[in-house]
């Protein structure tokens, strides 16, 4: 979906982006982390072909951005760190006019405003000034004119800044949803508890270079890390889980067993069941998710030590 080769970006003295090469799948919701400063904005403004880098290369669906960014900006939706709306238009209006501005086809914007209202959950509030609109749904409406034209590749700012922690959670559902329906996303933030929660895959970026690209949840037929802790030590909880073909034990005691699981869900309900029925006592059997935040602060820290400028 997005292919970068070599990529560099300078402002005047300052090397944005050193040497940048990274994919990006289509269906992925990639979160793009790092500090201030980092480059992040940078870099999704040349993805959404608003910069031009001096040199490398940035592909998107197989088209280069530098020679064709028209033919990319119709497959991209971009949402800015900081953006302006028409405080007094409505949201029909603000909707047209993106419409518009994407040069949709004038017998067809009606329905592509009533279709894309739908899909933010917005359409009660068409007729409603935006200068009226809460900050959760002016955020609902910026990434609407976003995506009026159905882009395949969202690129999110800094998207849930300023957002209360309800509102934040009801981005991340809508982001899960557009991704349901076929949408690529590259999301920039601070909050990694919030990217947690939607996030495929983390890229980190520091001082303009890319340090780490790493899933952050098991692709459809790859290993899961399942973590199981039992009410009291149970000696042979680790002993039945590893008689068990699907399973490679990661480390244990006898209360607690973390082991990696290759296999479907009836599999996995099978080994819970077979501890259940040799009297283990478990109170908590599931995926151990990768946390963001510890593999975020692992690199960096990692980083720091190896080179502390
Ligand atoms: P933040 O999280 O604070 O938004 P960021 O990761 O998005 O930061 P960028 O805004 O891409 O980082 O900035 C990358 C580097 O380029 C920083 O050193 C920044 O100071 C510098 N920079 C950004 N915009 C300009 C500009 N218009 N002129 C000069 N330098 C700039």
């Amino acid at each position: 979906m997005i292919e970068i080769q070599n990529l560099n970006f300078e402002y005047p003295g300052v090397l944005a982006l050193d040497d940048v090469s990274l994919q990006v799948e289509k269906g992925d919701i990639t979160a793009l982390v790092g500090p201030n400063g980092a480059g992040k904005t940078t870099l999704l403004r040349c993805i959404a072909a608003l910069d031009t880098p001096i040199s490398g290369s940035i592909c998107i669906n197989g088209i280069d951005v530098l020679s064709h960014p028209r033919e990319v900006h119709r497959q991209i939706g971009y949402l800015a760190d900081f953006y302006s709306l028409y405080g007094q238009l409505t949201v029909e209006q603000s909707l047209r006019y993106a419409a518009m501005a994407h040069s949709i086809a004038r017998e067809k914007i009606s329905h592509a405003v009533q279709h894309t209202a739908q899909r933010l959950q917005i359409e009660d509030r068409l007729s409603h000034k935006v200068a009226t609109l809460s900050r959760g749904l002016t955020q609902r409406l910026a990434i609407a004119q976003a995506i009026v034209h159905e882009p395949s590749l969202l690129l999110l700012d800094e998207p849930a800044s300023g957002l209360d922690p309800e509102a934040r959670h009801a981005l991340s559902e809508l982001f899960l949803a557009l991704q349901a329906q076929g949408m690529t996303l590259l999301v920039s933030s601070h909050i990694l508890a919030e990217l947690e929660e939607y996030s495929s895959s983390m890229i980190i970026i520091r001082h303009g270079k890319i340090i780490e690209h790493q899933p952050l949840k098991a692709q459809a037929g790859q290993a899961v890390l399942v973590r199981v802790e039992t009410t009291e030590p149970s000696p042979r909880l680790t002993a039945l889980l590893a008689e068990q073909p699907t399973v490679e034990i990661v480390e244990s005691d006898e209360g607690y067993c973390l082991f990696q699981f290759k296999g479907d869900k009836q599999t996995l309900h099978s080994i819970l069941s077979i501890l259940i029925k040799h009297d283990v006592p478990v109170y908590r059997f599931g995926e151990d998710k990768i946390n963001m935040h510890d593999a975020y602060l692992q690199k960096v820290s990692r980083l720091k030590q190896e080179s502390p400028a």
